[in-house]
């Protein structure tokens, strides 16, 4: 008989935060999990990178391959760009049916005998099969809207969200205005989460999938805006006041988390299940200070390059996009912007000017952690370009984003299954070691290609040279607005709004 196996997607899991929370008693089903598991401290890819690189790791999660062969390298690649064969393809071609929920690189959505929503940065909302698309419509909305569109809540209730996750849904909304902004940010990600759970669970139910999905965004939000909250060693400056209010914030979220797979792990008994992080979090110093973004319009026009370029927000870099017939000379903008400097301490403006291989230069304007300023010195500060002088606040915003804390190299890999005979710290492995030790599990033959190896010497595996035979999507121009992607972004918070 086919083994069964739903695998969950913890975004930014990380150990430090699980066992801590283990240790205060909160977490019972996590304790179960790491008291009789396999697990491992598994490594991602270094993540000081300009860009937001989760396309890159989640498929090498779904290779098991470095980025050089399976070819997706930037943000902006569609999922026709990989090279190589993924999990969904390789268990199809055992006869496996795959249902996946928010795996990144998954729209178009395609059929792996199961279901396929796309993960949060797909470009329209399509899923497959195409009913479920209601779901796709719930992360398009925004704030305050919910409530109206009723119609949007028959339509979750029809394709298997339950009633009562959908009532403190629209409960919570009736009540979120006398919130502040991070209560309601918080609540916002708490009853998402429910919602995508509780279809994710019919789904299994009744598409009877083999080897299932599911994707947990809620861990890396709440790391990234509540971190600081709870933990006074790093942030003393916190109030007492914040303390109480958004304290145990991190810690809900885990709760939440911990509740979400002992259901899934209670309605599956019969699976198996596999955890896994693209990364880890860390607290961070920096982002718990104000951080520096381009005035992209007023550079634009100080520099004179207005209307011969394409300008957007990446995070805090600023994207720069030569229009064709632009007359410009994208090398000579990269030693014009290097060039450009910060007056009276004569260091640059900005701290990252570098291009891809694509011919995108990013720009990212010297923030207080690298510059030799201080707050209250922007507005005495000068900018020289070329050779005119203009206010460094007329060209730089100051924001207030509070990110206490950011990705962490080191993420989570943790194997339960009955029938288990080791249990406990296997010691460490990387982001590649995911599909070897899937199909390890499953008894299937392992690929020569891959960077990554078993967890867990699971079964006598063979070996083929590749299973990259298997990619049948040929590259195909698709013809869609780059504004969609764009648009996710902001709503993301990598983007900021346009001037
Ligand atoms: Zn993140």
């Amino acid at each position: 008989m086919k083994k069964k196996v739903i695998i969950v997607g913890i975004d930014g899991g990380t150990f430090t935060l699980i066992d801590r929370f283990i240790e205060e008693g909160k977490l019972p089903f996590f304790k179960f999990l790491k008291e009789n598991s396999i697990y491992s401290y598994m490594d991602s890819v270094e993540q000081d990178t300009r860009v937001p690189i989760s396309p890159t790791i989640w498929t090498s999660l779904a290779t098991g391959k470095k980025a050089e062969k399976h070819k997706i390298l930037s943000f902006f690649n569609l999922q026709q760009d990989i090279v190589s064969a993924r999990w969904f393809e390789i268990l199809n071609h055992y006869g496996y049916s795959v249902g996946t929920f928010g795996w990144e690189l998954t729209w178009p959505p395609e059929n792996y005998g199961g279901f396929t929503i796309p993960c949060s940065m797909a470009r329209d909302n399509r899923t497959f099969p195409s009913y479920l698309s209601p779901i796709m419509e719930l992360r398009g909305k925004k704030k305050g809207n919910l409530l109206k569109n009723i119609f949007l809540f028959f339509k979750l209730k029809k394709i298997g969200v339950d009633f009562l996750t959908l009532t403190q849904l629209s409960s919570n909304m009736l009540v979120e205005k006398f919130y502040d902004k991070k209560l309601k940010l918080f609540k916002r990600l708490i009853f998402l989460n429910r919602i995508n759970l509780s279809l994710f669970l019919n789904l299994v139910k009744n598409f009877k999938t083999d080897v299932s999905f599911f994707f947990i965004p809620l861990s890396d939000s709440a790391a990234h805006y509540f971190w600081k909250y709870s933990d006074r060693e790093n942030f003393p400056e916190v109030s007492d006041e914040e303390r109480k209010k958004y304290g145990d914030f991190l810690l809900k979220a885990y709760i939440e988390i911990d509740n979400s797979l002992r259901t899934i792990y209670e309605n599956n008994k019969n699976s198996s299940l596999f955890i896994i992080s693209d990364h880890g979090m860390k607290p961070i110093r920096e982002g718990s200070f104000k951080t520096l973004s381009l005035k992209q319009k007023s550079f634009l026009e100080k520099t004179n390059i207005l209307g011969k370029v394409e300008i957007y927000f990446v995070g805090l870099n600023s994207v720069i996009v030569v229009k064709e017939n632009s007359g410009l000379d994208p090398e000579n903008l990269i030693g014009f912007f290097k060039n450009i400097i910060i007056k009276p301490s004569g260091e640059r403006f900005f701290e990252v000017v570098e291009k891809d291989e694509s011919g995108r230069i990013f720009l990212k304007v010297t923030q207080f952690d690298k510059g030799k300023f201080k707050e209250e010195d922007l507005s005495n500060l000068k900018v020289l370009i070329g050779t005119d002088y203009f206010d460094f606040l007329s060209l730089v915003d100051v924001n207030d984003i509070e990110r206490s804390a950011d990705h962490d190299k080191t993420g989570i890999f943790m194997i339960y299954d009955k029938g288990l005979k080791f249990k406990g710290n296997i010691g460490n492995s990387t982001i590649y070691d995911f599909l070897p030790s899937l199909l390890s599990f499953l008894n299937l033959p392992l690929a020569k290609d891959f960077d990554g190896k078993p967890l867990y010497k699971f079964s006598e595996t063979t070996m083929i040279d590749s299973y990259d035979f298997l990619v049948k999507r040929k590259k195909e121009e698709v013809k869609v607005d780059d504004e969609f992607v764009k648009e996710e972004l902001r709503r993301l918070g990598y983007l900021k709004d346009r001037e």
